[in-house]
């Protein structure tokens, strides 16, 4: 098989709506990475999913749909879990509840809660709509490497297994969901940092929000497999360092800021100037760029942690980044 490569147009995103309808997969763009879409409620089409990433059976899928509405028909919706889907609906943010009986066990990976989110990307809304049906859509990637935020990063990865990728240039966010725990009532939790901050979802309930810091205790493990220690990894060996330098000697460095002067081999920086938003944007590109340039180590720029907002969630990828194998 080889990957089509679509434009958007109104042809392709009707023809690709079907593809989705009939159960095939097709990876889309969103706001925060690239997804592979499939049928939520097709166990088939899901199964091709976890086939196509190499992704184990017991690490659950985002189902993305239109509104709250729809999400209603899935899980059992509460009074926190609503205040957030008006805050921050469509966005960034996915909700963990209780699942309703018609979603499939393939996607909660047997459980008994199902992980929600509307996309706010244009089109990732217009295959929604076209389509009619939830879509499980994990990121376009290998298991485990670093998630794709343009459509040549999934062909890249997946072009081999996927028959249709959807370009919608690059995604304007750069790093996954916020993942919210909302199944023990009165307990948010934050599985997995995104865009939208604990600060910010806990302005909205007025109760404390507690982060999922370390993976590999007993029951997180299987309760959020993002949280596995090794993800979103490229091949080469990478460290965080508070202010890394240019040594040459097949070690590269990553720079939160663009440093002034020529920028020598080995030398990769982030963002102009530092803006939080650019860097998430370009982390994994550059994190890509870093890891095919056959270099020994790559040493990686950490943000300070008062920064708050979304570098939280560029540090936890760094870090998941960084885990040894
Ligand atoms: P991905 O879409 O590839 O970034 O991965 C989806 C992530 O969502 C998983 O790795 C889990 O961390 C999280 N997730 C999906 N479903 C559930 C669920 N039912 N409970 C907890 N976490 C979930
Ligand atoms: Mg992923």
């Amino acid at each position: 098989m080889k990957a089509r490569l679509h434009r958007p147009t109104p042809a392709a995103l009707r023809q690709l709506a079907s593809v989705l309808r009939d159960g095939g997969l097709v990876a889309i763009p969103t706001e925060t990475v690239y997804g592979l879409a499939a049928h939520a409620l097709d166990t088939k089409a899901c199964r091709a999913i976890f086939r196509a990433k190499g992704r184990p059976a017991h690490d659950p899928l985002i189902v993305h749909v239109l509104d709250l509405a729809h999400a209603e028909e899935l899980s059992d919706f509460n009074i926190a879990a609503r205040k957030l889907t008006r805050a921050f609906w469509p966005g960034p943010l996915t909700l963990v509840l209780p699942k309703k009986p018609c979603v499939p066990g393939i996607v909660t990976s047997g459980g008994p809660t199902v992980a929600l989110r509307s996309p706010a990307h244009p089109l990732a809304r217009r295959l929604l709509k076209l389509a009619g049906v939830p879509l499980a859509a994990p990121s376009a990637n290998p298991f485990t490497y670093i998630s794709p935020t343009t459509a040549e990063h999934v062909r890249q990865g997946l072009g081999s297994r996927i028959p249709h990728i959807l370009d919608g240039g690059p995604c304007p966010i750069g790093v996954e969901s916020a993942v919210l725990d909302l199944s023990r009532s009165g307990r948010p939790r934050i599985l997995r940092p995104g865009a939208i901050s604990a600060e910010q979802i806990a302005r909205v309930l007025k109760t404390k929000v507690t982060t999922v810091r370390r993976a590999g205790k007993k029951g997180v493990r299987l309760l959020a497999p993002g949280l596995l220690d090794k993800h979103y990894s490229p091949r080469t060996p990478l460290t965080m360092a508070d202010s890394p330098r240019a040594t040459g000697d097949g070690q590269a460095i990553i720079l939160l800021r663009k440093p002034a002067g020529n920028i020598l081999p080995g030398v990769y920086w982030l963002s102009r100037r530092g803006a939080l938003a650019e860097i998430a944007r370009n982390l994994y590109r550059v994190l890509r760029e870093a890891d095919a340039g056959g270099h020994r180590r790559i040493f990686v720029e950490k943000l300070p942690p008062t920064v708050g907002g979304i570098a939280a969630a560029i540090n936890d990828r760094l870090r998941r980044a960084a885990a040894k194998r």
